[in-house]
């Protein structure tokens, strides 16, 4: 670190309103739980670099602009960031202009005539990249859904090993209520006694040799419920809640990190980071 002048930290909890960490000592990162001047000071020498993936197949084209230009006003601001987008369509892909240090890499993909089908297929494809093109490239990654913006700042405060983000539909329920995937024959089954938090599957991060174990037990458990004609409930999503329950992630992003456009701001929600957008289903998928 370099000298810099920034608050004393305090002995009492700057947010008693919630959870600031977990049983497992992983921080849960809420605004007012870390001093950015102090971040950003262990990570700007660090010179590291971002690669964040991003799929949009299809109708989903549409959600790309919104998602990179306000991912240039917010997202890891002032780090470098190399995108990877993930299309079928790569003359849609919009031309922006990007901040210092930030690049973007169109990655070409097949399209699919089912939206499950392309849930399926993106730990595969994250996989795929991080083994042929990133480990000497970049140091952390991030997992994104497209249909999605940035409305307030995310920087490196959010970089851990291995980072999970709270879904803002679940926080706060029993685990009995969480939609994990029920049925013992599929490879992301978690019973109604078992279970920590309900992740979204919308925000994976962390760095890439944590993603890649992470992709690769997933796609591997992926292909098992395939091999047994079994499809979980939320696709990857219940597979990614089963690799947390048992690899525990070091840092946990609160619901500020994937809020939802449609969910009324209970008090405990200071700001909103990145949320969801209202989409019309119908007009998007490719199938019902
Ligand atoms: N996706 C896509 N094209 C599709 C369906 C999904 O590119 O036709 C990608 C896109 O990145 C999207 C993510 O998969 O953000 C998750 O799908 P979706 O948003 O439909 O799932 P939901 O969050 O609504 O359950």
């Amino acid at each position: 670190m370099t000298k810099i002048t920034y608050t004393q930290p305090q002995v009492n909890n700057n947010r008693p309103d919630v959870a600031t960490m977990s049983q497992w000592l992983a921080p849960i990162v809420w605004e007012n739980s870390f001093d950015l001047t102090v971040i950003d000071n262990i990570y700007k020498q660090k010179n590291i670099t971002v690669a964040t993936t991003v799929f949009a197949v299809g109708k989903y084209v549409r959600f790309l602009k919104d998602l990179l230009e306000s991912a240039e006003q917010h997202f890891m601001v002032g780090y470098r960031v190399h995108y990877y987008i993930f299309t079928d369509l790569p003359h849609e892909v919009p031309v922006l202009t990007l901040g210092e240090g930030r690049r973007l890499k169109i990655m070409k993909t097949a399209g699919s005539s089912r939206w499950q089908e392309i849930s399926l297929r993106r730990m595969e494809m994250i996989e795929k990249l991080i083994e042929e093109e990133l480990l000497n490239n970049a140091d952390y990654i991030f997992s994104l859904d497209v249909d999605s913006k940035f409305y307030g700042h995310w920087g490196a405060e959010s970089l851990g090993d291995l980072v999970g983000v709270l879904h803002a539909w679940f926080f706060g329920l029993s685990r009995d209520q969480f939609t994990y995937e029920r049925r013992p024959e599929s490879q992301a089954y978690i019973p109604f006694s078992e279970g920590d938090y309900y992740y979204g599957g919308a925000v994976i991060g962390g760095r890439l040799a944590n993603v890649l174990k992470l992709t690769k037990t997933c796609r591997m458990q992926l292909d098992l419920d395939r091999a047994n004609k079994i499809e979980a409930v939320w696709q990857e999503e219940s597979h990614l809640n089963k690799y947390f329950l048992y690899n525990k992630p070091t840092k946990l992003l609160s619901p500020e990190y994937l809020w939802d456009d449609k969910k009324g701001k209970p008090d405990f929600i200071k700001i909103v980071r990145f949320s969801q957008v209202l989409k019309n289903y119908a007009e998007i998928r490719p199938n019902p």
